[in-house]
Formats: structure tokens, sequence, C-alpha cells
């Protein structure tokens, strides 16, 4: 593991615009030989402040596998008048970024269960795109099942990395639900929380990772850990807010 205490020094190699509120960022490593990190956790952004001594940090989720060293993927959504969201926003590709990390302690369980499902909005794709790409090689016939909550059929991103996950893995799924989608759409409707029988998870050894929105850890935690007595081993959550 890379040393939290160093600041690390990343390149933009590339600044992805999926939709209005979510922008990616290709990174690269340019002062250390290699930044190693565990699938599952985060870097602090240094966000420059005009006239404030010290930076002011940002926690982001690796979005990319672990097996790479030399840099990876962030994965920012918009927050009105956010100091990070503001500098995130105004990039323009030739800025170098200092990070530190990495941190947390969300990880992918091993052994594994059976059956694996990630429920993430927002930005909360990063951290499941990350164990999906770090762990599919190792644990490649578990059932995987990703419900990725948005609100209108603009919201929807990452679909195409999706796809290509799903052309490597036989037995993954994912599901957009859409909390405010037009009458023409013929896919799910309503929060992720509302999806979680569809899993089956009282009859299929199963390990939930949870990542985004408060409220939806919150809802699902109540309904898996008190109203279900489902193990609390069995649950990992990460809030971004
Ligand atoms: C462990 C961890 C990992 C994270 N990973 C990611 C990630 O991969 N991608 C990502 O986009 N974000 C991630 N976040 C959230 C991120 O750290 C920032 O909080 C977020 O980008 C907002 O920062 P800001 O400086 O733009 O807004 P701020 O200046 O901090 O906040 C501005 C205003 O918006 C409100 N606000 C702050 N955050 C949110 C939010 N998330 N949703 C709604 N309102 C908010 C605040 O209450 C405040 O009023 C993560 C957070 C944690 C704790």
């Amino acid at each position: 593991m890379s040393n939290p205490r160093s600041i690390y020094q990343f390149k933009i190699n590339k600044i992805i615009d999926h939709t209005k509120e979510i922008r990616e960022l290709i990174l690269e490593l340019t002062n250390f030989p290699e930044f190693k990190f565990k699938a599952g956790q985060f870097v602090m952004l240094h966000v420059p402040v005009e006239g404030a001594p010290k930076p002011a940090l940002r926690a982001y989720s690796i979005a990319s596998t672990d097996e790479q060293k030399n840099g990876f993927k962030l994965i920012f959504k918009f927050v009105e008048n956010g100091v990070a969201s503001k500098f995130v926003w105004g990039l323009k590709g030739d800025e170098i970024l200092n990070m530190t990390g990495p941190f947390g302690k969300v990880f992918f369980q091993e052994p594994p269960t059976e059956q694996i499902v990630f429920l993430n909005t927002g930005s909360g794709i990063s951290q499941h795109f990350c164990f999906l790409e770090s762990k599919m090689k190792q644990f490649p016939d578990l059932k995987y099942k990703l419900f990725f909550g948005v609100r209108r059929e603009e919201d929807i991103y990452y679909e195409s990395e999706l796809k290509r996950l799903q052309a490597q893995l036989p037995n993954f799924e994912y599901h957009y639900v859409l909390s405010r989608a037009s009458d023409s759409w013929a896919g799910k409707r309503g929060y992720i929380q509302h999806f979680l029988k569809e899993t089956q998870y009282k009859e299929i050894p199963t390990t939930f990772y949870l990542c985004g929105n408060g409220a939806m850890i919150k809802d699902v935690k109540q309904q898996l850990l008190e109203v279900d007595g489902f193990d609390k081993t069995r649950v990992w959550a990460e809030a971004f807010d």
C-alpha cells in the first residue's frame, strides 16, 4: 500500500463528461514510481482555495482496477456551490492534481458469498466498478447484481462500461432504476431500495455493498438489519454525503 502521508501528483490524461452532472478524470501518477491501493479505497483530493493557506480536502473513491499502479479513474458528481465541484468543473486538463491516500476500510469480502449485490446512487458506481474490475478475474462465476439509482434518462451513464463487464462475466446483471423517469421509460422505476426482494437474498448467500446517498444506505440497512435481521458482516456501505 502507498503512504497516506505523501502527496501524490497526477496529470490529467482525459476528462470525460458523461452527463451534465457527472465528470470522470483519467489520471496518471507523475512524482512517484507507483500508487498502490486496495479495491474499495478512496483518495483525498487537495482542492486549492483562493486566499486560504491550506487546500480543502475532499474524498473520492477510486473507480478503476487495483491492478493499475500508475494512476486511476475518479468519477465526480456535481454539487451546487461545492468547493471541489467548482474546481473539478473548472479544470482544463493541463493541471497537476495533488492527492493523499489511499484511505478507507470497505473491502471486498473474501471468500465471497455466492451472490454479490451492489446498490449505488449518484457517483457511487465508482467504488462498485472498482470492485468488479479488480475481482472479476479471480471470481468470474459469482452472481453479481448491480442496481444503479439515477433520476432521469439523461442521468444514465457508464452503460458501455457495464456492458463491457457483462461480456466477460456470465452472471452479471445490472439495472438502472429511475426515480423521475419519463412515461416512455420501460425499465425499473422508483428507488433502488425497493428492489431488494428481486435479489432473493433470503435464499441465496449474499453480500451487499452500498455506496452513494446516505438516505439510501440508511433505508437499505434498516430493511436488511433491523427488519430482516440480516447478518451485519454481509452489509458494507460507503456514504458520500
Ligand atoms: C469516503 C467518501 C468517498 C467519496 N467518493 C466520492 C466519489 O467517488 N465521487 C463523488 O462525486 N463524491 C464522492 N464523495 C463526496 C465528496 O467527498 C464531496 O463531499 C463532494 O464531491 C462534494 O464536495 P464539494 O466540495 O463539491 O461540496 P462542499 O463544498 O463540500 O458542499 C457544498 C454544499 O453541498 C452539500 N453537499 C456536500 N456533499 C454533498 C453530496 N454528496 N450530495 C448533496 N449535497 C452535498 C453540503 O452540505 C454543502 O451545503 C465521497 C465522500 C466520502 C466520505
